[in-house]
């Protein structure tokens, strides 16, 4: 059977960095651009030339991409000429390959937003098209609002896609701007647009306020669209755009849709996608979303120790797919509710051989059981786990000792007036029967506490340069006569690699100081640093 052609548009550079807090650098985009590019998304937006001097400087050199590179803009003013806009015009030189114009398809907008007739802004989407492809533009319509204005006034909705398609426009995406629109009202209208314009010529914009921005991409896919805009991760303003990241696996790998469809991206990119979507949080300075679909730490993660069991014999039998198509991995969770057979499968993914029957497994299990009554979590915390492990087990030299630390916080007023808060931290440490001493500054305890202990490891220094804190969590537990507080540190390397540790203690400070040293301790075993 041959396969229809669905192609994916990426717009986590122009609709994504919409986003609150979002601030791409040139540098982001570029190396976002180049993501995509290699991922075999068949259109990367850029951004808006002329909009900011960011966008305007990523347009003003041609980029060496496979994927089509695409500028964002509005149609002509109102009321002008095409070649009197200058705004257009800037749109028109920018280098790129495509150009996505956006357009009211709502009449009521047109009248109030626009503040001019019905037939002016079907001139200007005419207009508009035919001069970008007068400059060898490939074209593509974002009709804004489409969904609404068509609820509103069918007719002048399909007029405006008509018209784009009839200017030549390459496509003509229908966006629900607003995000509101159902997964059935979608398809109903996407149903009615194939009439006028075929569906091969129609592209989805979703957002997802309502939680259905990718159901909705697939319900106009349903009725015959055959382009998808989305965002990696899902980023966008508000509750973001539809998550492409869970519509590439959905693609290639739900059965009904990998038969009928083919898209750029391939098998083997495919599994890439854990690491794209990651390497976005990053440049965004976020932790991923553990749960998010297909690619979170806890997509493929199971806890109840009969279930465990059974995905070792036949992995089918609990995961949707293999977490290895997309680029993560299976973690059968080590909790209180655990058996052997889950401590033995971590055990394996770790790579710590050990015999089935071997008594330490026993004492592992036990000591596991004991710490998370307590309050460690260490489903959480795999690398904490692994060090447990590993002692339990007799695998990790002792590299150094902290012998004495002393931890201040102190308000002041400073120089200027402001009352500031400061941290100094003091650490002892013994390495090889030598006292280190050092000392760290920080905008808490915490913080200062991590600069001293971190400052000087005598021979061990080299192997935690690269090493930094990513995340920080604290949770207060009422367990028993008083409450305990669990931290967990994410911590990262030099090479990306992130793992996350556990403490736990009735001061803040100290189960801090337990989870920074497993992060360190961590750290040195996996650069196999000898003691
Ligand atoms: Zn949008």
């Amino acid at each position: 059977m041959t396969r229809e052609r669905l192609y994916l548009f990426d717009t986590t550079l122009r609709d994504g960095a919409q986003t609150n807090g979002v601030d791409f650098t040139l540098h982001d985009k570029l190396a976002i651009a180049a993501l995509l590019d290699e991922l075999g998304i068949d259109y990367v937006e850029g951004g808006y030339p002329g909009a900011n001097p960011t966008d305007t400087e990523l347009f003003a050199k041609p980029r060496k991409l496979k994927t089509t590179f695409t500028a964002f803009g509005m149609t002509r003013r109102p009321g002008r000429s095409a070649s009197n806009d200058p705004g257009l015009n800037a749109l028109l030189d920018a280098k790129a390959d495509a150009i996505c114009f956006v357009a009211k398809s709502w009449d009521y907008h047109v009248r109030v937003a626009l503040e001019c007739t019905p037939e002016e802004n079907l001139a200007s989407i005419r207009d508009s098209i035919k001069a970008a492809k007068a400059k060898g533009r490939e074209v593509l319509l974002d009709c804004e609002h489409f969904f609404d204005g068509y609820k509103a006034n069918a007719q002048y909705a399909l007029a405006c896609a008509k018209a784009a398609y009839e200017a030549g426009a390459r496509w003509v995406v229908l966006c629900d701007t607003n995000g509101g629109t159902l997964p059935h009202e979608v398809e109903v209208i996407v149903a009615e647009v194939v009439k006028a314009v075929p569906g091969d010529h129609v592209g989805i914009h979703a957002h997802n306020d309502t939680e259905q921005a990718v159901a909705n991409s697939f319900a106009a896919v349903r009725a015959g669209a055959r382009q998808i805009q989305g965002t990696l991760n899902g980023l966008g303003e508000r509750c973001g755009n539809a998550n492409l990241v869970s519509i590439i696996p959905t693609l290639k790998l739900k059965r009904e849709l990998a038969e009928r469809f083919d898209i750029g991206v391939s098998d083997e990119k495919l599994t890439t996608l854990a690491h794209v979507s990651h390497a976005l949080d990053e440049m965004l300075n976020r932790a991923p979303d553990r749960h998010a679909p297909y690619v979170g730490e806890s997509a493929f993660a199971t806890k109840a120790g009969i279930h465990a069991s059974a995905i070792l014999k036949d992995p089918a039998t609990y995961e949707h797919v293999a977490p290895g198509t997309v680029g993560n991995v299976r973690k059968l969770l080590v909790s209180d509710q655990a058996g052997r057979s889950n401590v033995l499968a971590e055990l394996e993914r770790i790579g710590i051989k050990v015999e089935k029957d071997d008594a330490r497994i026993g004492v592992l299990l036990e000591e596991v059981k004991q710490r998370e009554a307590i309050g460690y979590a260490y489903e959480a915390a795999h690398a904490s786990f692994e060090l447990l492990a590993r002692r339990v087990l007799g695998k990790v030299p002792d590299y150094f000792d902290v012998t004495q630390f002393d931890v201040n916080v102190e308000q002041r007023i400073n120089a200027k007036g402001d009352r500031v808060t400061v941290s100094m931290a003091v650490v002892k440490v013994k390495v090889d029967g030598k006292e280190l001493i050092s000392a760290g500054e920080g905008n808490g305890p915490i913080n200062a506490l991590d600069v001293a202990l971190r400052k000087d490891i005598g021979k061990y220094q080299s192997h935690i340069e690269g090493l930094a804190l990513t995340d920080y969590r604290v949770r207060i537990l009422n367990g028993g006569t008083e409450a305990v507080t669990r931290v967990l540190i994410e911590s990262q390397d030099e090479s990306g690699a992130r793992w996350t540790t556990v403490g736990v203690s009735p001061n803040i400070i100290d189960a801090s100081f337990q989870a920074l040293m497993d992060s360190i301790v961590y750290k040195l075993v996996k650069s196999g640093a000898k003691a």
